[in-house]
């Protein structure tokens, strides 16, 4: 007949483990990982590293998004405030 038997999984790679105490040191050779996040007048967008700089979810991208309002009306006049800069250089 089976058993039940326990294994104890990493929270991070999901590796399962037979003690608490592998599973514990698995964790903890994870390397702590930095995100890069956009933190503009209105909210915190997340670049994407992944993504070109000038494409969508880029660095360039999230940094401009970050500025803009979620408000529809808002972020109109600011996109025209924007497109009118350009139109003026
Ligand atoms: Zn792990």
């Amino acid at each position: 007949m089976a058993i039940v038997r326990t294994y104890y999984t990493c929270p991070t790679c999901q590796r399962m483990h037979e003690t608490v105490k592998e599973a514990t040191i698995c964790r903890n050779r994870h390397p702590i990982r930095g995100q890069n996040w956009a933190v503009g007048k209105y909210k915190m967008v997340r670049i994407s590293e992944r993504c070109h700089p000038d494409g969508m979810y880029g660095l360039n991208w999230a940094l401009r998004e970050a500025d803009l309002s979620d408000n529809i009306e808002e972020r109109r006049k600011q996109l025209a405030e924007i497109n009118n800069g350009v139109n003026q250089r």
